[in-house]
């Protein structure tokens, strides 16, 4: 169901294009601030792969245990699967005693020594890093490699792998073009079955020998996101949480106002992009567009408060408008964003919440380089995101009838609609506008479609809102919206 869920998504997204489109080069390797809605090419690795049969029916009779034959054999023990690290198990239990505990991307051991212990163990006051990676804070810890969030549970069906996908006439010449073409997670296209892109896609499903992407679970063959056991907590009373409906009409709520104070109850306008805390010049934003913020912010903060998963942290707030409307960075002759955004306090930049992070500041959450170059968007599975409160805090933005579109990365987007689905159909939002599919403002693209949600959207969301007569500026809403002036039709 779940799976059927991304498929669609992942089809409409393509649904505009005839025909197959042919793959732009990449882009090129200079080093750009993050702007929104620039650039162009969608920076693609070249990519092959030998074929990897693991299906049904290859050879003789089934294996052992029902698993899976790899080149028409059946596997071969424990810890022997395909040569991949991740796929064998050690169950042997070893000291484990390093000092490289570093923020992504950071020099190994930057928070080693720094009198927190960072591994996420007993006693730990950050789970910034991996057991027994911060051993001087820390001490020694016993245990296996951590085995990563989501991959606890195994399966003994088989996963599909062939490389069939092609074209009438000219059957696999897509697999192993570089292109995902199978219409799965993380495909570029949905050309073909899925399962039949082997060499690009990787193998579709899950079992023991093929474990899911972080932040997945495997459940009964499928890719399913962990839930982290969040279904499974008391919903909270929350009704103390203020109000987000704006009374005093456009005058007052259109009114471009600083956002304040800067720490509240769920979020953090911290200081950013050249702003200092005395003066947040590009934090000035619409009345009843804080009051949402305000209101969906403390929501999440209180109905996740039992949640053991993610940070716990308030959600940090980035670009809005400078305090005449204009878009932040104007002041220095800088426009920071599309011509048309961020204007007049209609839009707002916001962190994701995160896994495995200190805070909930804007950062990438997710692998965004390819072939040595910055390709500004995922182009891995976003390992940082906390799906769940995420999901939350887009659904109470939901709450105003003024929510124009909210843009996220296109690895994003399937996660968190998959996410809010879970949460409507297990009683976290009844009677939410967001629960109603077509309602539903989330505009990603998965390949890009030239709407301008592609690029720039790995480290922040972009919320867009319309004023109180609900005009819709003349451009589309939900998740049809451009944030690029000149959108193709
Ligand atoms: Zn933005």
């Amino acid at each position: 169901m779940r799976a059927s869920l991304i498929l669609a998504v992942l089809l409409m997204g393509c649904s505009s294009t005839a025909g197959r489109a042919g793959i732009s080069p990449g882009a090129g390797g200079d080093v750009r601030p993050p702007s929104e809605g620039e650039g162009e090419a969608g920076a693609e690795g070249g990519g092959e792969g030998g074929l990897d049969i693991v299906g049904e029916g290859e050879a003789d009779g089934p294996c052992p245990d029902g698993q899976a034959r790899v080149d028409g054999a059946c596997p071969a023990g424990e810890g022997e699967g395909e040569g991949e690290g991740e796929a064998s198990t050690d169950p042997e239990v070893q000291e484990l005693c390093d000092d490289t505990c570093a923020p992504a991307g950071g020099r190994p051991g930057t928070w080693a020594r720094d009198g927190s212990c960072d591994d996420g163990g007993p006693g730990a006051d950050t789970p910034e890093c991996g057991l027994g990676t911060d051993c001087a804070d820390c001490g020694v810890r016993q245990g296996r490699t951590p085995p990563r969030e989501g991959e606890g549970e195994g399966w003994d069906g088989p996963v599909l792998c062939e490389d069939t996908c092609g074209p009438a006439g000219n059957p696999d010449a897509w697999a192993g073009d570089g292109a995902c073409d199978d219409g799965g997670p993380g495909a570029e296209f949905a050309e073909c079955d899925l399962g039949t892109d082997c060499a690009d896609c990787g193998p579709r499903g899950c079992n023991r020998e093929h474990p899911c992407e972080h932040g997945l679970i495997c459940r009964e063959g499928a890719c399913v996101i962990d839930d982290g056991g969040v279904l499974n907590v008391d919903i909270p009373d929350c009704a103390h949480v203020p109000d987000w409906r704006c009374e005093g009409g456009e005058g007052f709520c259109g009114e471009v106002v600083p956002f304040e104070p800067d720490r509240g109850d769920g979020w953090w306008d911290y200081p950013l992009n050249g702003e200092t805390d005395r003066d947040q010049y590009r934090s000035y934003v619409r009345r009843d567009v804080m009051m949402l913020v305000k209101y969906a912010t403390a929501s999440v903060a209180c109905l996740a408060a039992g949640w053991d998963h993610g940070n716990h942290q308030p959600l940090g707030l980035g670009d809005m408008s400078e305090s005449n409307g204009d878009i932040p960075g104007t002041r220095d002759g800088q426009p920071g964003h599309p011509a048309g955004t961020h204007v007049n306090g209609h839009d707002m930049d916001i962190g994701y919440y995160q896994v495995g992070t200190r805070d909930n500041t804007l950062r990438p959450i997710c692998d965004h380089v390819q072939g040595g170059a910055d390709a500004y968007h995922c182009v891995g599975e976003p390992t940082l995101l906390d799906p769940w409160r995420t999901a939350l805090f887009l659904a109470k933005m939901h709450d105003s009838p003024q929510l124009r579109v909210v843009g996220v990365d296109g690895k994003v987007g399937p996660m968190v609609e998959d996410a809010i689905a879970s949460l409507c159909a297990n009683g976290w939002l009844d009677g939410s506008r967001a629960c109603r599919a077509a309602s539903l403002a989330l505009a990603f693209e998965v390949t890009d479609t030239q709407r301008g949600w592609f690029h720039f959207h790995h480290h922040h969301l972009h919320i867009s809102l319309v004023g109180q007569q609900g005009k819709r500026g003349g451009g589309r809403a939900g998740r049809d919206a451009c944030i690029v002036p000149g959108c193709p039709p």
